[in-house]
């Protein structure tokens, strides 16, 4: 016997709906490309989004389409969150920090139609559009007054005049929930970048259990700030939550600097920010340097990489600030844990409550996690077994986006998991810490830097018998690329040459921060390259930039 309930999809258009009816007169604040401080309200956003849902129609997007964005967070890009999917066509937020071929060669892949794009991001949408076969309209995201009186992208439109074009009325239309929604592609694994394709259902689900009081904790009495960008897995679903609560937003747009930062918080009551460790570096060196505090902040989300200990005491004795530790994947939405505490963590003392924030937490709900060892049965949760971390669950990524029909889940006890490359422990209490990584990348100040790509690059200098690129630790971006290299007999290549031979071959902050010239890399029975015993060896290696 079925329930008698009403049959109504779960849709991202609804969230817009809901904002527009329930929170109308909430802001959204944004500091845009153009330098200024704009303000509009749910209410407007609700409007200009369905203005922008006509124009993509009269642009010819289809339903299933990708349309891309090269955008900062802002309210422009909100607009295209809402519109773009809500109509029916899929929102593939690029990530601008890559080199001009990565970026093409996803575009391509995404088979994109529209290009989205900041103004900042001129020059590369130049050097991209003549190498790209699928994108039909290039649309700069500002007004006519400040469109460039110059530029080689072809047809370039002009955001503010698509949203004119458009008529205020547009019904959502009314989709599976299971259809494709957003795209966002990871370079988290070995092989070329993978496109993870979220459906509403998967979003809808996502920003309800990450809204909860114990995970985000995210309310109408809110002022949020996501430092997080909106081309790295949405923003960690901030721009749905936020609409799903009701809570004002505040978008920084290029302004991502300690001091552009604290302006902003301070000007605007933010209470709630998010991002990952090497921004909130900045701004409390800037706030110790200035002797600033805050009037309004409470809270802060880190994650993305582990966030360092003494970040979450500065935090917390200096500012007054909760840390929240939270772990995820671009493949899980990206939320997976966060570190809540328990009613039981409230006698600890204030070091053990310290040593809890430093873990990456507790699954939140909709996720299901394990650890398991090499023969791939499950180990204890003692907090001191460590093993790789599966995860399972319904924003979890099943296949990757035109994966050629390979499945990156692993079998095991009957269920499939997604091996999330990481490798963990988990306590008595279901709080899981972070111990190592299995996969073969780096992350460079929250972003990856592919080691394989780096390695190609150094096998085809001449005078290369053998590469391999760890990460090395440093304090600043908390990992940076090492360079191991076997050269080829009696050759005398120097460390700056093959550092040379690295530009204009890829995004300069991909360049390897150092080299070491070994006899030998490690091999396994395979041939393959043994990095973990690498990263053993290099653990204590200071790099010049450190
Ligand atoms: P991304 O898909 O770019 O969001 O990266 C996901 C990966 O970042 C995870 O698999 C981890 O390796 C790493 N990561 C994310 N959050 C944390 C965290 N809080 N602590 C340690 N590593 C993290």
């Amino acid at each position: 016997m079925n329930g008698l309930m009403m049959q109504q999809q779960l849709l991202i258009s609804s969230l817009l709906v809901h904002a527009e009816r329930h929170h109308g007169d909430q802001e959204i604040v944004s500091r845009r490309v153009e330098g200024d401080i704009h303000r509009c309200t749910f209410r407007d956003l609700a409007a200009r989004s369905r203005r922008m849902a006509n124009a993509l129609a009269s642009l010819g997007v289809a339903q299933s389409q990708r349309v891309a964005t090269l955008a900062w967070n802002g309210h422009r890009h909100m607009e295209l969150y809402y519109a773009v999917s809500g109509s029916g066509a899929v929102l593939h937020t690029l990530n601008p920090r890559l080199h001009a071929d990565q970026v093409v060669w996803i575009a391509e892949h995404a088979e994109d139609q529209v290009l989205f794009f900041d103004l900042t991001f001129l020059p590369l949408v130049e050097a991209i559009a003549p190498r790209t076969t699928t994108i039909r309209h290039f649309v700069a995201m500002t007004d006519r007054a400040h469109m460039p009186a110059q530029s080689t992208v072809p047809g370039l439109l002009c955001y503010e005049d698509l949203i004119e074009s458009g008529s205020e009325r547009f019904a959502w239309p009314d989709l599976d929930e299971n259809a494709a929604s957003s795209l966002c592609y990871t370079s988290g694994t070995t092989g070329n970048p993978k496109g993870v394709l979220y459906s509403h259902r998967s979003t809808m689900l996502h920003t309800f259990a990450a809204a909860l009081p114990d995970a985000l904790n995210c309310s109408a009495s809110d002022v949020i700030l996501p430092v997080v960008p909106m081309f790295h897995v949405n923003a960690w679903g901030l721009p749905y939550v936020a609409c799903m609560v009701g809570a004002k937003l505040v978008f920084p747009g290029p302004g991502l600097d300690g001091k552009a930062l604290h302006e902003l918080f301070e000007a605007e009551g933010v209470t709630v920010s998010a991002g990952v460790p090497t921004v909130w570096q900045g701004l409390l060196a800037h706030m110790e340097n200035k002797g600033l505090g805050f009037r309004t902040m409470r809270r802060t989300i880190v994650g993305g990489s582990a966030c360092p200990p003494a970040m979450i005491r500065t935090f917390q004795e200096r500012f007054g600030v909760d840390v929240l530790h939270a772990w995820g994947m671009t493949e899980l939405s990206p939320l997976g844990t966060v570190c809540s505490f328990k009613p039981r963590h409230e006698s600890l003392s204030q070091e053990g409550r310290y040593a809890v924030q430093a873990k990456q937490g507790h699954a939140i709900f909709g996720i299901d996690m394990k650890i398991v060892g090499e023969d791939g049965g499950e180990l204890q949760w003692d907090g001191k077994t460590s093993g790789d971390l599966l995860v399972r669950g319904p924003w979890i990524v099943s296949r990757y986006f035109r994966g050629e029909g390979d499945s990156p889940l692993v079998h095991s006890d009957g269920e499939d998991w997604f091996p999330t490359g990481d490798v963990a422990t988990i306590d008595g209490d279901g709080y899981m810490q972070i111990t190592d990584r299995s996969k073969d990348v780096i992350k460079s100040g929250g972003e990856w830097i592919g080691s394989i790509d780096l390695e190609n690059i150094a096998m085809a200098h001449p005078q290369v018998a053998m590469a391999a690129c760890i990460a090395a630790y440093h304090p600043r971006w908390d990992e940076r690329p090492l360079l191991v290299v076997v050269k080829k007999p009696e050759q005398a290549l120097s460390r700056e040459e093959l550092l040379a031979f690295y530009e204009g071959k890829i995004a300069k902050w991909w360049t390897p921060d150092d080299v070491v010239f070994v006899d030998a890399i490690p091999l396994g029975a395979t041939g393959k390259m043994l990095k973990n015993r690498l990263r053993e060896t290099f653990k204590a290696h200071t790099l010049p930039t450190a």
